[in-house]
């Protein structure tokens, strides 16, 4: 039995027919961890759709009524680059819903994870990339809602900017300043000197946005994150991981978040279809392991969403993203 509770539904699938995207990864990843028994029956739970009063937390009214109601227009159709269908809407619902199970055992249980989640470049306004509904801002202003937290840190390690994320959370901003690079962190200032990467960043309100991420890479108009790290395309395990270890560090001298909101994208991927950077199957486990190690050690409670995963071999994505579950197990599962 793990120490924690995985949050899955077989209604995560999302109806997009034929698709760049894997739906059928939720069921392959879930089915996965039974099969090779790293997770038992009792360890997932199933989530209830988020209600519109939770989804109308971060989204606009008048976009609601629009997924509601089936009148998006066809450019704001094309936008959300999936096909719009009441079901879709449903199974975007239930994600947010999702989220906000996973949140809400994170607070109880140190971690929560969702088999599912992470859509974040959908916006208040619109859909885009994939992504319909902000599960995860969704569940952030839920657990501040219910007064449950009153800060948050998002940490997206997808290969794509968290635009969705940095939009949303923007307005909570009360102040600009250029971060210190290099040399805040306790790295070796050798493995981060010859990388042309660049971290730039703003102090936060009530949420703190972090995203490392491909700089060469979708979405083109990249709205500041708290902090964003921009990496040039190719960067291996080793750069990566120093850059994460240093934007966290970072962020967390900066801010103190009652949850942290980890996106554990697997399309930093060397194989992966849309992302550009080289990290290898056990180097992105290496990064779940610093995510969790660093909330742990600070006894910060994490949520953990999915987002994007395109390799080639969609088995590939699903132990990318099966590597999550292990790398939780292993740290929340030692003694301290
Ligand atoms: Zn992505």
């Amino acid at each position: 039995m793990l120490p924690f509770k995985l949050i899955y539904s077989d209604a995560y699938y999302l109806p997009i027919g034929q698709h760049i995207f894997p739906a059928e990864k939720y069921k392959r990843i879930h089915d996965r961890l039974l099969a090779v028994g790293i997770a038992e029956a009792d360890d997932f739970l199933e989530p209830q759709p988020a209600t519109d009063q939770d989804i109308l937390l971060v989204h606009k009214p008048e976009y609601v009524h629009k997924l509601k109601t089936g009148t998006l227009t066809p450019r704001e159709e094309l936008e959300m680059e999936i096909p719009y269908s009441p079901e879709l809407v449903e199974a975007f619902w239930l994600a947010a819903g999702g989220s906000i199970l996973a949140a809400r055992h994170a607070l109880t249980d140190g971690i929560g994870i969702s088999i599912g989640g992470g859509f974040h470049h959908a916006f208040p306004d619109h859909g885009e990339g994939f992504c319909v509904i902000h599960d995860v801002a969704v569940a952030i202003r839920r657990m501040q809602r219910d007064d449950k937290i009153r800060t948050a840190m998002t940490v997206d390690c997808d290969v794509h900017q968290g635009n969705g994320t940095a939009a949303i959370f923007a307005g909570t901003r009360t102040a600009s300043t250029l971060l210190p690079s290099a040399g805040a962190s306790t790295l070796d200032s050798s493995v981060l000197g010859s990388a042309p990467s660049k971290i730039r960043g703003a102090h936060a309100g009530d949420v703190f946005t972090i995203s490392l991420h491909q700089h060469n890479n979708y979405p083109l108009w990249k709205p500041p994150s708290s902090i964003d790290v921009d990496l040039p395309d190719g960067i291996g395990d080793d750069d990566y991981l120093a850059w994460l270890d240093n934007a966290l560090s970072s962020g967390l001298r900066q801010f103190e978040p009652d949850l942290l909101c980890y996106i554990a994208g697997a399309d930093p991927y060397c194989e992966d279809q849309l992302g550009g950077l080289s990290l290898t199957i056990e180097g992105l486990k290496r990064r779940d392991e610093l995510v969790f190690q660093v909330a742990r050690t600070r006894k910060i409670p994490v949520m953990v969403t999915y987002a994007g995963g395109y390799a080639q071999k969609v088995e590939d994505t699903v132990t990318i993203h099966c590597n999550t579950v292990i790398a939780a197990k292993e740290i929340f599962s030692s003694a301290h």
